[in-house]
């Protein structure tokens, strides 16, 4: 039997006014930005999204519920640390992360290495094993409109202990 397990990940959050726009812990100066109970970094989201199905933690809503007045605008980098955590406890390595961004705006090329070190460096990985990218949908849907921003995760572990 294997020891390599694979998780994906999907989130979606409303772009709005007079919220900060934050992709993979990197604030990205824009007139819109994502609306949650943490700083809505959706990016992230799905990565510990996919992270947590690989390892059978359930989902970033049973680790970390939106009701819970302790994650109220707080970095979801720290959120991913501690996922990072609970991987270690369940004696799993992140193997890689492949993250893709749907969004019609702005363009995030200029970001996407320091996404990739935020990440590596809340989950303690080497930012070779991260990669980012991102697309657009053409306009269509409520990305290509931007009423909204999407992501997408897969990951691979390996219980290592
Ligand atoms: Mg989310």
């Amino acid at each position: 039997m294997t020891n390599l397990r694979i998780g994906h990940g999907y989130d979606v959050h409303r772009l709005v006014e007079d919220r900060a726009l934050v992709l993979g812990g990197v604030e990205i100066p824009w007139k819109l930005g994502l609306l949650g109970h943490s700083d809505a970094d959706v990016l992230t989201h799905a990565v510990m999204d996919a992270l947590s199905g690989a390892a059978r933690l359930g989902d970033i809503g049973k680790l970390f519920p939106d009701t819970d007045p302790a994650y109220k605008g707080i970095s979801s980098m720290k959120l991913l640390a501690r996922v990072g955590s609970l991987l270690q406890e369940k004696g799993f390595a992140v193997v890689n992360i492949d993250a893709t961004l749907l969004a019609q705006a702005p363009k995030v090329g200029p970001y996407r290495a320091e996404m990739e070190n935020r990440i590596a460096a809340a989950l303690d990985m080497d930012p070779e094993r991260v990669n980012v990218k991102a697309t657009t949908e053409e306009g269509l849907g409520f990305t290509g409109d931007s009423s909204g921003m999407a992501a997408h995760a897969v990951v691979l572990l390996e219980k290592v202990n």
